[in-house]
């Protein structure tokens, strides 16, 4: 169900109502003065009104009855939620695989390598003569398997 907002000319109260489509024709009388009220652009819905009214569950996961931007917002704050435009939604906003490695203090292949050589006292080039290469690579495997 659509929500309509209808003011009153005569004391400049508006209020948002919930109701059919069929039903935003149908008279209606202000709740402050008693005046008859009309139907107001539904594009002023979003300007210069604080008051909203809705029930979401999706902020703090029970249902809560937001009234007001500023209380939607506090709320959003308390409860880590970002709110975001419907442009936004559509924006991927996965991480690069690098952001994600630079986040969890993972190096790249290279600099790995290096720092697991270097910590178990093995050469990071192993050497070209096949003997001494095969020492290499055993006390490697070694040393890397000792804990397993
Ligand atoms: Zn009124």
């Amino acid at each position: 169900m659509p929500q309509y907002r209808f003011g009153c000319d005569s004391c400049g109260s508006d209020v948002l109502v919930w109701c059919m489509r069929e039903e935003r024709t149908l008279p209606r009388d202000c709740g402050t003065c008693g005046k008859p009220m009309r139907q107001l652009a539904p594009s002023r819905i979003h300007l210069n009104c604080d008051r909203l009214d809705f029930v979401t569950a999706d902020i703090t996961g029970v249902p809560v009855r937001i009234q007001t931007k500023a209380q939607l917002n506090k709320l959003c704050e308390a409860n880590g939620v970002r709110r975001v435009s419907s442009d936004e939604v559509g924006q991927n906003k996965r991480k690069s695989i690098e952001d994600i490695a630079r986040a969890s203090g993972v190096g790249d292949l290279k600099s790995d390598c290096e720092r697991t050589a270097q910590a178990l006292g093995v050469p990071l080039t192993l050497p070209t003569d096949p003997a001494e290469w095969k020492k290499v690579v055993k006390r490697t495997i070694e040393l890397l398997t000792a804990g397993a």
